[in-house]
């Protein structure tokens, strides 16, 4: 996934990128960077492994200063995991910071480098930013950027700067990754973008609306905007930000996710009422803390008591995104504990965000039965996800999937549920409201060419095997 962010116009640019930085670490907890640069120039970065906090002192963020820049946070979803794959990366003129997933990122790769290229990392980011910054050494912003959407293939938003002229961001021709343009008014005039909403209010940007599909945007050191739709393709954002991946404060395309989430625990509740009248179900929990919008707004529609049941550790990050199947197992040993009281002697309903592999809710379903939970109904707020993901969220191949090739009666038996309840990827689609969405998880149906998926595929399962053994 990666959380990015860039601001122009400030009066202490790192300041504003190390805030916006810790408001979307859940994006990726991986590494994170800045680079920042005063209005003519001089360009200084860093970058380190772990969370933003950890990184940056507040000496780095005064030594970084400047008046404009742009901020990563990490979520590897390419490369082994190295430093050499930590963002922004630079060449000196021109800096990015990229979220996203180059499909035919290998071959393109090993074209370049049959023509003398030498590339310093396994990152597809590296590659995006080759592409990027010759063609805009040839012929400026708006050609580079058409340089980069003929010849990448995927889901991608990215935000950079080039030193002494200003900031810029864009998107992928179908808009699969979300970015967000935020002003700031008054003496402090400036501009920012970032991957959500909740970033650029808590440094006084007003949001002011999402970027276009294959929209390029280009703010200069005197504040000048110069924007434009390069090629626009069908508008696909990704379902799963609603769902899953997004702050609950952020708003994505003008929908607050917030509401969504209520809207997913209404439907889901609307379903056990129509289905399974007689549950009988003692008391609703949920897996916290992304699901309690919905386990709130479910609890409510069905009548049945809401309680706090099992409780974050808030020191373990979301094992979701830890970048391999050991580390995310031993993560989980100590990442959720039950509340007995809660529990014990109950029929309980418990509701998460999603299910990828399986490997959490099993875990839960034990742990809620070794507890002394009578019955435990699960229920996802996210339909059952059977295809990879291409386009940035860490599950590329339908091998890791619990649910590829399954019915929902397999996944229930794997899980050890008595019941499990599926949020109805149509509901799910009517609760968001845009048309064309990407669902492709859900349905198998991609909004970009998928003619070299397979090549990225098993360069992902080769770059995963290599971070685990290192
Ligand atoms: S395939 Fe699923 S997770 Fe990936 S971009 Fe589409 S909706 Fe999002």
């Amino acid at each position: 996934m990666c959380g990015i962010f860039a601001v122009i116009g400030s009066s202490q640019a790192a300041a504003e990128l190390y805030i916006g930085l810790t408001h979307l670490q859940h994006r990726g907890q991986d590494a994170a960077g800045i680079a920042a640069s005063d209005r003519s120039g001089g360009l200084r970065i860093f970058k380190g492994k772990g969370l933003a906090l950890d990184i940056f002192s507040e000496e780095t963020i005064r030594d970084l200063g400047g008046f404009m820049g742009i901020a990563h946070n990490r979520y590897p979803t390419a490369g082994v995991g190295d430093s050499t794959e930590y963002q922004p990366f630079s060449d000196g003129e021109v800096s990015i910071a990229f979220n996203g997933n180059i499909i035919n990122y290998p071959s393109l790769k090993s074209a370049i480098e049959q023509q003398g290229r030498k590339f310093c990392s396994s990152s597809d980011g590296e590659l995006l930013l080759c592409i990027f910054a010759d063609a805009y050494r040839k012929g400026g912003f708006f050609h580079a950027v058409r340089e980069v959407q003929e010849k990448l293939v995927g889901g991608y938003s990215v935000v950079g700067v080039v030193e002494g002229k200003g900031i810029f961001a864009f998107k992928d021709p179908n808009g699969i990754r979300p970015l967000i343009m935020g002003r700031r008014g008054g003496p402090d005039v400036g501009y920012a973008f970032a991957s959500e909403s909740i970033a650029l209010s808590v440094d006084g940007y007003n949001s002011l609306r999402d970027l276009r599909n294959g929209e390029a945007v280009f703010v200069g050191s005197d504040l000048k905007i110069e924007s434009k739709v390069i090629i626009g393709r069908d508008h696909a954002p990704c379902i799963f930000e609603y769902v899953y991946f997004s702050s609950v404060e952020s708003v994505l395309n003008g929908m607050p996710v917030y509401s969504v989430r209520r809207g997913l625990g209404k439907a889901l509740a609307n379903k056990v009422k129509e289905l399974w009248p007689d549950m009988g179900i003692d008391v609703v929990i949920p897996v916290p803390d992304t699901s309690r919008p919905a386990a709130v707004s479910l609890a409510q529609s069905l009548g049945v008591p809401y309680e706090e049941g099992l409780v974050k550790n808030r020191y373990i990050g979301r094992t979701f995104i830890m970048p391999s199947q050991k580390i995310r197992e031993s993560a989980l040993k100590v990442k959720l504990k039950p509340i007995e009281s809660v529990i014990r002697g109950k029929n309980v309903m418990v509701v998460d965000d999603s299910i990828v592999r399986g490997t959490t809710s099993r875990r839960i379903v034990r742990l809620l039965r070794d507890f002394g939970a009578r019955k435990v109904f699960l229920l996802s707020t996210f339909p059952p996800i059977r295809h990879p993901c291409v386009y940035g969220i860490d599950f590329t191949n339908e091998n890791e999937l619990i649910a590829h090739g399954k019915t929902i009666d397999d996944v229930e038996r794997e899980i050890g549920a008595d019941r499990l309840v599926y949020m109805d990827p149509d509901a799910l689609g009517r609760i968001v409201g845009i048309n064309g969405i990407c669902m492709a998880c859900l349905n198998g149906i991609y909004p970009t060419s998928m003619d070299h998926a397979r090549e990225m595929q098993e360069q992902r399962l080769k770059d995963k095997g290599r971070m685990v053994e290192g």
